[in-house]
């Protein structure tokens, strides 16, 4: 189990914060509805009124809110989506929509604000902490399922969605292995490979195919015929996205051109959405309540994440300049294991 953190909270009556919203914002992913639960029964608890924002900051744009209680959120944790909903709100990237956002915040005298998303959403947010002349504080909560936001090993809905995705490779190898075929399985992952290195693992892919590592066409040519030599006959190529989707096409061309033209999946959102795994419910739970906490210790501009199986709050700063690297080490130990 995770490690929860111990912020030292004023005594009861001292915190300046009696009142928070909370918002998702940013791709939708499993689990948030957990987060969203424990943010609301955490801060209730602690008698700190929780007001849900709907759609994302559209929602502090469109004065779409509403008083959240312990029963608003009776019966959500098994839901995948997120239940105040999402959205891309482009306009916040002006000040002047910023402002209009903030004098929301203030009227409606919500002290603190927690963030459910990916870092778009958490530049968003500190932000209005920066413009804010009400002493707003922030405190962000990744949830994504690409697993990609620096400064935390797993973030809400990965655990979801790569085992959704291992289903569908389950199920695909059964015909693969019937039909004596090759498969190439886009998975999703936005600019990364985390999902395609996680679910190629478990479904013990032939190869894989991110964007961290140069795609070299002879490469997988040559690793395909090395496995046909060796009596296997069929094959699964795992390879991710990238930040341009499509890229299992130029994979099955590459493929066929070598004389193995493969069938191509392409996964797509139903990634994205299904059950919370009891892994991501455990971990929104953990991230929800912890935010509230160190929103009452006094803790913002930061993110609740989780190194090392310690749940823990880094600084916006942090994040913002780094990039979350995938370990090259679990990409041999994949080729090695399906050799
Ligand atoms: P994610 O949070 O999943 O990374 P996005 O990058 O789409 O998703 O960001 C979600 C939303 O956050 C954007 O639609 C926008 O409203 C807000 N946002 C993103 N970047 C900024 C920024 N630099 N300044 C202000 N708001 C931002």
């Amino acid at each position: 189990m995770l490690i929860l953190p111990k912020f030292k909270a004023p005594s009861k009556g001292n915190s300046p914060i009696d009142r928070i919203g909370v918002l998702t914002s940013g791709g939708d992913a499993p689990g948030m509805n957990a987060a969203i639960r424990a943010v609301v029964r955490t801060a209730v608890a602690n008698q700190v009124e929780v007001v849900g924002i709907k759609r994302g900051f559209r929602g502090l744009l469109e004065n779409d809110i509403e008083l959240m209680s312990p029963a608003s959120v009776a019966n959500v944790l098994q839901r995948g989506g997120t239940i105040l909903k999402t959205d891309r709100c482009p306009e916040f990237l002006e000040k002047s929509a910023r402002k209009r956002a903030l004098d929301l915040l203030a009227r409606e005298q919500i002290q603190g604000l927690v963030v459910i998303g990916g870092d778009g959403s958490f530049r968003g947010a500190r932000a209005l902490e920066r413009e804010s002349k009400h002493g707003l504080q922030v405190v962000g909560v990744p949830g994504t399922i690409d697993n990609d936001i620096p400064g935390t090993d797993d973030t809400i809905g990965f655990d979801t969605a790569t085992n959704t995705a291992l289903d569908a490779i389950d199920r695909i190898r059964d015909t693969a292995s019937s039909h004596d075929r090759t498969f190439v399985i886009e998975v999703m992952g936005h600019a990364t490979g985390f999902i395609a290195v996680q679910v190629g693992l478990a479904g013990g892919a032939e190869s894989i195919v991110v964007p961290e590592i140069k795609y070299r066409p002879r490469d997988l040519v040559k690793a395909i015929e090395r496995g046909k030599r060796r009596g296997k006959t069929s094959s699964i190529i795992v390879v991710a996205e990238g930040p341009k989707v499509g890229l299992a096409h130029q994979v099955a061309q590459d493929l066929t051109r070598a004389g193995h033209p493969p069938r191509v999946c392409i996964l797509g959102h139903i990634q994205r959405g299904g059950t919370p795994t009891a892994h991501d419910r455990v971990l929104a739970s953990a991230f929800g309540a912890t935010a509230v906490h160190a929103l009452l210790a006094g803790k913002t501009s930061g993110m609740i994440g989780v190194e090392r199986g310690v749940v823990s709050f880094k600084r916006f700063e942090e994040i913002f300049r780094g990039k979350r690297a995938l370990d090259q080490n679990w990409f041999q130990l994949a080729e090695i294991l399906a050799t």
